[in-house]
């Protein structure tokens, strides 16, 4: 292909509202343009990577025995009222009207039409197992769309849903999920870990997450891993153990005692002003679940979890609580909540709080603090674990290691999703016995557009872009220094019949541009080989052959140069 005959409309300068490194140098490097918050145009570079990752996890998700079709894009909302999510999708879930006033949905998932599809064609235990497959835009309408393809309203997603008899079966279908997974990405050059990860609204009974860990500002997700057996969770998952050598020692209770604290809102402030460590404080976060209002209690150095929390409620919203509505149920303004005489709000307090003593907590009263207070002084109605397991923290598998933290970015997901679909829709099969039974399901997502930026996320140096090969839009860059010479032309198309012959796919710089510019594009747009054919080498019968990734350049004969690019091609 030559560049003057295809578009890459490369920048010189980062975009304003880009925050990660990837998304600066898709758009720099002329792979994608936005249309609008979280809506791309993705040109024709990125048409080329985003057609080999969907064809790497087709052909694993083929050879795993899954079988591709296309759903509809657009719902009717009825199917999604019938499994309940169209409530508990909520404001996420595109939605429209057609002209006769019916709702309809735009699908961020399909778990409903596939298993509706189901609920009308399989009858029995034979048809089965069965996973089918699809890739596909998906549409959802994101709190916040943001880095670039990594978290748009419009994405590309594989998704695949199993239909077994029994639990076993769905294991089965898990497990080749997971294998297929493992395959794909390695095969996208991409280095991932599966972690177990919280159910959600997806509403199943296991789960796990396929992480690509980052150094770099793109990990959304926090992952804490056993750094001596396999234990691997993310952090809205990841049980806590504390160490033992943190538990409070026991103490004399002393008697509790008023504080002024005048202004002192927040934990810093306070352990400042009472001379007392964060440790030695409970804070009271005051939450709304489903309009109900709850008081969560935690150390004053740990952070919450709303996933846990909301777990424990099983409520459809958990948000906190308003400034006016604190003030009303506690008497006093943010900052200043406690326990201690806390009426009208349930009380929900993390375990590690039934060890501590002579602790400080807010009193309900404007700049006031209580200290000195211990369990007999309120009661709790629920004790459970609310809080952010932490790195070094012992693993709650093996119970020898400890939890190591680092991020990544969610690539893909694998749920048991069990009968909740199949029983809500009526998908009955008849098993051997002739007695009906609801399909047991899985479901499997791959976030293709996701997983393509990803991958710049984890290989980009500060030129550009450094793709693996297999997903890199051409294999071979061809940089003819002056596109005017006609022995130049020559000679790339010699190269180009020699390299295309073996299958190989060629980007040619045509352009009437000075060779800096070229060589910065280059860099920038992140081919794993280039070939740059000069006067200069030509006159000493050599052009140059590099690798982008060490960014290594060798000087090689004219009449070898196709056979040693594909060389260093093959060495990566
Ligand atoms: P997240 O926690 O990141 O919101 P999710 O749990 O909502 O992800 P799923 O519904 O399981 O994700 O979707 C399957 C895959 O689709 C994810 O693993 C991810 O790779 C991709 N994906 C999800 N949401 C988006 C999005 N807004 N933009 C791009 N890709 C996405
Ligand atoms: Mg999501």
């Amino acid at each position: 292909m030559f560049w003057t005959k295809t578009f890459i409309p490369t920048l010189r300068d980062d975009p304003a509202d880009a925050e990660l490194v990837s998304h600066k140098l898709l758009t720099r490097g002329g792979y994608i343009r936005k249309l609008t918050s979280g809506v791309y145009n993705y040109l024709p570079l990125m048409q080329r990577t985003i057609h080999k990752v969907s064809q790497i996890v087709r052909e694993e998700m083929d050879a795993s025995g899954a079988v591709e079709i296309t759903m509809p894009v657009l719902h009717p909302a009825e199917i999604w009222q019938k499994t309940g999510r169209y409530e508990t999708a909520g404001k996420e879930q595109m939605r429209l009207k057609d002209r006769h006033e019916r709702m309809m949905v735009l699908g961020a998932t399909h778990e409903e039409v596939v298993t509706t599809m189901a609920a009308g064609e399989l009858r029995s235990y034979r048809q089965v197992p069965l996973n089918l497959y699809q890739i596909q835009v998906k549409f959802r309408d994101e709190i916040r769309p943001r880095f670039g393809l990594m978290r748009g309203r419009e994405f590309i997603m594989k998704d695949a849903y199993s239909f077994d008899v029994d639990e076993e079966g769905l294991k089965v279908a898990y497990r080749k999920m997971a294998e297929a997974y493992f395959k794909a990405f390695k095969r996208c050059g991409l280095e991932v870990k599966m972690v177990e990860s919280d159910v959600g609204v997806m509403g199943g009974f296991a789960a796990h997450e396929f992480m690509v860990p980052v150094t770099t500002a793109g990990g959304e997700e926090v992952i804490l891993s056993c750094n001596s057996c396999d234990y691997t969770a993310n952090v809205e998952k990841a049980q806590s153990v504390p160490r033992m050598d943190e538990k409070p020692r026991e103490e004399e209770k002393k008697q509790m005692e008023m504080m002024i604290t005048p202004d002192m809102r927040s934990i810093e402030e306070v352990t400042e002003y009472l001379r007392k460590p964060a440790e030695k404080l409970v804070k009271t976060i005051i939450y709304m679940a489903d309009g109900e209002p709850v008081a969560a209690l935690i150390r004053g150095d740990r952070e919450i979890n709303e996933v846990k929390l909301k777990n424990h409620l099983r409520c459809l919203e958990l948000e906190m609580a308003e400034p006016e509505t604190i003030i009303k149920l506690t008497g006093a303004n943010v900052g200043f909540s406690g326990p201690v005489g806390l009426t009208g709000a349930r009380i929900v307090a993390d375990h590690e709080i039934r060890s501590m003593f002579n602790f400080v907590v807010g009193a309900n009263k404007d700049d006031t603090h209580i200290i000195n207070v211990n369990l007999d002084n309120f009661s709790v109605d629920d004790w459970v674990e609310i809080r952010n397991a932490e790195a070094g923290e012992i693993c709650p598998r093996c119970a020898k290691g400890y939890l190591e933290a680092f991020s990544g970015i969610e690539v893909g997901n694998l749920f048991m999703l069990g009968t909740k679909y199949s029983e809500s829709l009526g998908a009955l099969f008849t098993d051997e016995k002739g007695e009906e039974k609801p399909f047991v399901m899985g479901s499997y997502g791959i976030g293709i557009t996701r997983t393509a930026q990803a991958a710049v996320e984890a290989y980009h140096d500060e030129k550009g872009i450094v793709w693996p090969k297999t997903i890199a839009p051409y294999d071979f860059h061809i940089v003819p220094l002056s596109w005017n010479s006609e022995k130049q032309r020559d000679i790339v198309e010699d190269l180009t019949g020699k390299l295309e012959a073996e299958g190989f796919s060629i980007l040619i710089d045509d352009r009437d541009e000075r060779p800096g510019v070229k060589f910065n594009d280059s860099d920038l747009i992140g081919m794993p080989v280039r070939i740059a054919i000069g006067d200069r080498g030509l006159k000493e019968g050599v052009i140059e052959v590099l690798t982008r990734h060490d960014m290594k350049m060798e000087k090689v004969p004219v009449e070898k140069a196709a056979e040693m690019a594909i060389e260093a091609w093959k060495a990566l």
